[in-house]
């Protein structure tokens, strides 16, 4: 069976993306890009370099020479910004906050899609699940399966929570809820390729559903594409 299929995943905050995507991408042996971060990074960079999210040029050229990687150690997925592992400094609710509004500049988006698109076409014969909230729109609108996760603001908000809250932040729920809305509504309504559902993409709502259920149901889909592909039909 052919399994070099593209797996887009899109959503909002909180409906279950990162954690989908590592499993799936670990039950199926393909390579995991988690685009997020690399906004998240870019709005690290910027905030340490001083830059307004307003300034277009300065994120032009703070793009352009930005040295993103992900490292997998174990089962643990790293962000790298050059020689340091970044990955916990770019969980921040601040980190969340600014990088939705890079996030929103058209030359952020233009650097992250060369980015993400040269990530996933060089990925060496392996499938790739890609996750963010325009891949099935605008990254790769030819991917094989797309999803669209989603689930309540209560339950999205509360999952945002318990992260920050593992994570050793001091955050409380109500705040935490309260963000996760607006940043949503945010990129939702961004000029730039806000967060939309692709036509094609399957709907799952994990509002009420565990983890492994919804891993299930994601299997399905992709070894259906799986078989279509090998039959020469995907
Ligand atoms: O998924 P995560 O919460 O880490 O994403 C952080 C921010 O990056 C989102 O709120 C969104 O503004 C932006 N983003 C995006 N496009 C993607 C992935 C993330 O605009 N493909």
């Amino acid at each position: 069976m052919s399994d070099k299929i593209i797996v887009a995943i899109d959503g909002p905050s909180g409906s279950g993306k990162s954690t989908l995507s590592k499993m799936l991408a670990r039950r199926l042996d393909f390579i995991n890009i988690d685009t997020g971060a690399m906004y998240r990074t870019v709005a690290l960079a910027a905030a340490r370099a001083g830059i307004d999210p307003e300034d277009h040029a300065a994120l032009e050229q703070l793009c352009a020479n930005l040295p993103i990687s992900f490292k997998r150690v174990g089962v643990k997925e790293q962000v790298w910004l050059g020689d340091e592992d970044v990955s916990d400094a770019i969980r921040t609710p601040e980190m969340s906050l600014l990088s939705s509004a890079v996030s929103a500049s058209p030359v952020v988006r233009k650097a992250m899609l060369a980015l993400q698109r040269h990530m996933g076409g060089n990925r060496c014969g392996s499938g790739v699940v890609l996750e963010g909230r325009d891949i099935g729109t605008e990254v790769f609108p030819n991917a094989q399966v797309k999803f669209y996760l989603c689930a309540n603001d209560a339950e999205r908000g509360r999952r945002r929570y318990a992260q920050l809250r593992q994570n050793g932040q001091d955050v409380s729920l109500e705040q935490t809820v309260a963000e996760v809305i607006e940043r949503d509504h945010a990129d939702k309504n961004r000029k730039h390729a806000p967060l939309k559902q692709a036509q094609d993409a399957i709907v799952i709502d994990s509002t009420a559903l565990d983890t492994n259920a919804v891993l299930e149901q994601m299997l399905h889909y992709v070894h259906l594409a799986q078989g279509k592909k090998a039959k020469g039909e995907g």
